[in-house]
């Protein structure tokens, strides 16, 4: 998949200059995104990589037909926080998302997140790189400002019955294609809670105050900070993390998540 120049023909000279670069680097890293490393393609011997959506044998671990399911239910959105006067009505500026939480991908999180299905994750973030973010000028843009990516932490109880952390999983996949820095030791959830997903707005709020905490501060010292979850419902995860994240003095918050509910 090559990105083309088609798009800037009526734009002036500096212009152009500007998005070619920003093209070339989009296609620089589709390259690196599709040419597997060595020791990708020996893993791939063992294990055939499959379809993550329908199962079947496919490289690139989402098939044609699926990667067509999931463009009806997809598109970009961009949430902002931050009026026009600077007055900011969550702890972070933005909210980026590609789909509404229901269809298909509804089912495919749940799957990826509750029925032990981690493998899910290369095909969905796989699918939103490939269609958005090294595919769409103002997507790639907005999120290759960010510099560090953190992804919303899982309690230690948790992690032990998953295995994974289902956030961790997309925010690697993320922040390799962007070639960012992941950063898993500042934030932490240091308490096993009540399922967010079992309550309303008013008792995910309470439920969520004071469990998150934050460690090695100055990694995100005046950095553009991306936090990156698989849902986000009434948001008050994303912004409890974020109002913690504050705490070391970044220089943005933005929140990224698979989908909105
Ligand atoms: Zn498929």
């Amino acid at each position: 998949m090559v990105i083309t120049v088609e798009i800037i023909k009526n734009e002036n000279m500096q212009n152009r200059k500007t998005i070619e670069k920003i093209l070339e680097q989009m296609n620089d890293k589709i390259r690196k995104l599709e040419n597997a490393q060595w020791w990708e393609i020996f893993q791939k011997l063992i294990f055939p990589p499959v379809c993550g959506i329908c199962g079947k044998l496919n490289n690139n671990y989402l098939c044609n037909k699926c990667n067509f399911e999931l463009q009806k239910e997809a598109q970009l959105k961009i949430d902002t926080y931050v009026t026009e006067i600077g007055f900011q009505r969550k702890h972070f500026d933005e909210h980026i998302y590609f789909f509404r939480y229901q269809g298909l991908i509804r089912q495919q999180i749940i799957n990826y997140k509750f029925n032990n299905e981690a493998y899910k994750y290369k095909a969905i973030s796989n699918f939103i790189l490939k269609n958005f973010i090294l595919k769409d000028i103002m997507a790639f843009q907005l999120l290759n400002d960010y510099e560090v990516i953190v992804p919303v932490p899982i309690s230690k109880k948790r992690f032990k019955e998953r295995g994974y952390n289902q956030a961790e999983l997309i925010a690697k996949q993320i922040s390799k294609a962007l070639e960012k820095r992941i950063v898993t030791n500042c934030l932490y959830k240091s308490k096993n809670i009540v399922a967010q997903s079992t309550l309303n707005k008013q008792e995910r709020e309470e439920n969520i105050k004071n469990v998150y905490t934050i460690k090695n501060q100055n990694i995100l010292l005046n950095k553009k900070v991306l936090l990156v979850d698989d849902i986000y419902t009434t948001g008050s995860t994303a912004n409890e993390c974020c109002k913690i994240l504050l705490k070391a003095k970044p220089n943005k918050i933005g929140v990224m998540t698979l989908a909105k509910d």
